[in-house]
């Protein structure tokens, strides 16, 4: 049932002028001998843009002990050779994150490692529950202790409670996923096997992959391409996959025939290009809202350029149907993390002229269509539009390849209420508030005709509509 519960839930953290993602998950059963630590390294390498704040790795030793490491930075910071040689094992799993929930300290990095009756596990979880506050207060209320503020210490706290009655894991598991609800996609792993766990509305990601006998699950599958595994399918909405040895073995009982509900930002925005997801590719489905959108919002101009990076694919579409040629008018430094990584909003106003240049020689004399993905606070589109103005664009017209984004977001994604431009402003006030020469977005209807939208497997859009897939009654529901 989709309801409208805009002021029932909590909504994240304070959005940037991106929304920003949750977290990467990666997990291995390597049963070929490779060296684990640098296939996971490198599955959290191509995850790097889903959270940059920290980063983990958990793996199994040489004598079964669940051993890791994991600290604050960028994957390339937190890890080097020495501690990767240290690092070497059966399973293991890997986590790159940005907290929505939660701080962002040592303490919250994960993966988190956790005693419990069956023994040591390790578990990373991307998303959010809606009810970890509910459940927290009913298991602290029995005695449990949390020493995080991650979800992840939830699932671990769950897993414990359940253990003391059964040393099932699949009976364990199953009872912890009744007990939970919100977007996640989650790898735990015990000493001998590595668990996949999807959210029964299918919000986040989660894929499974092969390289010679080795599993691999992933949060997209670029990850698997990155360490050269072939793609097998998705994890099902609410399905628990466990892997032991090369045995891949499915619970479906958790979603119990529930419609799915993926986050339609992850093709718009979240993730990469390159990466397929719930069967549909995530670059077709940019490249389609870059073409239906010239067909809603044309416009005279002479050039039709992109905001690096996501908004790249979108204007190719653009540019394709509308004829007018592509090319480039913004200069990405590479070096530079995304624009939310500084912590104050006039930090993050400044970095975008580190992060981005004029190419003035493209831009001088031209009327230009410049597309980007999204716009969810505008202070970085006003900045691009007096950007190319300054450079000498005769005209700067806005095509945004999404619809706007008016309400926050639940799970696990960074838009809160108070930033969102297009909550309090209309199209045109936007319009004179960036200096642009007009303004056009994405409509909701144009958005359902991309292969994402038009699928019937079906999707959340709640940011865009304000109708979301999970209800109060299943964010109060108590712990058995
Ligand atoms: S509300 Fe928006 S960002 Fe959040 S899960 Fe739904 S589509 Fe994704």
């Amino acid at each position: 049932m989709i309801v409208n519960r805009a002021s029932a839930l909590k909504p994240g953290m304070c959005g940037d002028c991106k929304p920003r993602e949750a977290c990467g998950v990666f997990g291995v059963v390597n049963n070929n001998g490779f060296d684990i630590a640098r296939m996971v390294y490198f599955g959290l390498y191509a995850l790097q843009h889903r959270g940059q704040e920290s980063c983990g790795i958990a793996v199994t030793n040489e004598n079964g002990v669940i051993i890791g490491h994991k600290g604050l930075g960028l994957v390339s910071e937190v890890f080097n050779d020495r501690i990767l040689d240290h690092l070497a094992g059966t399973v293991a799993i890997g986590h790159c994150r940005y907290s929505t929930a939660g701080g962002n300290s040592i303490e919250d990095t994960q993966p988190l490692m956790a005693n419990y009756k069956g023994g040591r596990m390790a578990i990373a979880h991307n998303g959010k529950l809606v009810n970890a506050e509910e459940i927290k207060r009913s298991l602290e209320e029995s005695g449990a202790i949390f020493q995080t503020s991650t979800d992840s210490e939830v699932f671990a706290n769950l897993i414990s409670r359940y253990s003391i009655k059964s040393d099932d894991l699949e009976d364990i598991l199953v009872k912890t996923v009744r007990q939970v609800a919100g977007a996640y996609a989650a790898v735990i792993m015990t000493r001998n096997s590595l668990i996949g766990m999807r959210d029964p509305w299918g919000l986040r990601p989660l894929c499974i992959g092969k390289l010679d006998d080795s599993i691999v699950l992933a949060s997209e599958s670029c990850a698997l391409d990155a360490v050269g595994a072939t793609f097998v399918r998705d994890v099902e909405p609410g399905e628990i996959v466990f892997v032991q040895d090369r045995e891949i073995r499915s619970i479906r009982g958790a979603a119990s025939g529930r419609p799915r509900h993926f986050c339609i930002f992850e093709h718009i925005y979240f993730a990469r290009p390159d990466s397929f997801i719930d069967g549909a590719s995530v670059y077709r489905a940019r490249l389609e809202a870059g073409r239906i959108l010239a067909i809603e919002h044309p416009v005279d101009a002479d050039l039709v350029v992109g905001v690096p990076d996501s908004g790249l694919t979108a204007a190719i579409g653009y540019s394709r149907q509308s004829g007018i040629p592509y090319g480039e008018a913004l200069i990405k430094n590479r070096y530079v993390g995304r624009t939310f990584i500084q912590p104050q909003q006039k930090m993050r106003e400044q970095s975008v002229d580190i992060k981005l240049n004029a190419l003035k020689e493209e831009i001088e004399g031209k009327r230009i269509v410049m597309i980007d993905d999204s716009i969810v606070r505008g202070t970085t589109t006003k900045k691009l539009v007096q950007m190319l103005k300054n450079s000498g664009a005769k005209e700067v017209h806005m095509r945004i390849s999404s619809p706007p984004v008016k309400f926050p977001c639940y799970f696990g994604i960074d838009i809160s209420a108070e930033n969102l431009i297009a909550a309090k402003k209309t199209i045109e006030e936007i319009r004179k508030n960036m200096g642009a020469d007009s303004l056009g977005f994405l409509s909701v209807e144009g958005l359902m005709k991309t292969p994402v939208g038009a699928r019937e497997t079906g999707f959340c859009a709640g940011c865009f509509t304000g109708k979301y897939p999970i209800n109060q009654e299943t964010k109060n529901r108590s712990v058995e």
